[in-house]
């Protein structure tokens, strides 16, 4: 099966620039993907249409089979975002920001407490649970925004730059965290631009550059190349 599978995307802003030339992007079930690229390359745009925030110009995504433009509904339910700005009211506690998620996706409201829990749990906030969200730490904060993205528990998580500007030592418990859940089935597709981080994470990685790909293989087989 596959996760997610793009074809031809094109991407131009208003006012003409042409962010993303016609990439093909496939992404196997249960991978664990990173996207490659400088600044500017890309690489919030293509999550962002993947995610039905930012409007494609052209080309094809579908995510497990579920067809951006036909299925949204469906394909928006696969998908859990963490995105690279802090999108949560700071006023809100940790955890209604997790419990609020699920009205979104008709998830029930004593599952949604009992998931609450397990995640916020796992990824040690639990005790901060009744603390407002502008109290957290920033690293903290992104942990928070992947609790609520597995609210829902989707089938495919995107993370835009999850470890930028976060500290080496809970960079790596988060690292260890994805890879954890990756390792219970959940594809996982995160944007980086530390190759490092793509390299320690990831098994299979695309690099784009200036709005196109411009390698797509396995870690392995890059790093035998360089
Ligand atoms: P990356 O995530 O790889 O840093 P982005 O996808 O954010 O790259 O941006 C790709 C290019 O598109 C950049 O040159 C950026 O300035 C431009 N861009 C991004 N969003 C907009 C927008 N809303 N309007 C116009 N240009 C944009
Ligand atoms: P969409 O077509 O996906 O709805 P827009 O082209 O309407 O997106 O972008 C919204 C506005 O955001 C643009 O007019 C642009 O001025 C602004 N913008 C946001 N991010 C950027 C960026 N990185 N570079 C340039 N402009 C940006």
């Amino acid at each position: 099966m596959k996760a997610l599978e793009i074809k031809n995307l094109k991407k131009v802003y208003r006012g003409g620039f042409e962010a993303l030339k016609g990439i093909d992007l496939t992404v196997e079930e249960g991978d664990f993907y990173a996207l490659l690229g400088p600044n500017g390359a890309g690489k919030s745009t293509t999550i962002g249409i993947i995610s039905s925030l930012v409007n494609k110009t052209g080309g094809s995504v579908k995510v497990f089979g579920y067809d951006l433009d036909t299925q949204l509904g469906d394909l928006k339910r696969q998908i859990g975002l963490v995105p690279q700005e802090f999108n949560f009211n700071q006023f809100e506690t940790v955890r209604q920001i997790v419990v609020n998620q699920a009205g979104y996706y008709g998830v029930p409201r004593k599952l949604a407490h009992e998931r609450s829990e397990k995640y916020l749990s796992q990824l040690g906030l639990w005790d901060k649970r009744d603390e407002p969200a502008r109290s957290l730490s920033g690293g903290m904060k992104r942990r928070l925004m992947i609790a609520r993205a597995l609210l829902h528990e989707p089938r495919l998580l995107i993370l835009d730059e999850p470890t930028a500007g976060v500290d080496i030592e809970l960079r790596r418990s988060m690292w260890e965290y994805l890879t954890k859940i990756n390792n219970e089935g959940i594809t996982i597709i995160l944007t980086t631009h530390y190759l490092e981080e793509a390299e320690t994470l990831c098994r299979n990685i695309g690099i784009i550059d200036a709005g196109q790909i411009i390698e797509n293989t396995s870690i392995k087989r890059l790093l035998a190349q360089l």
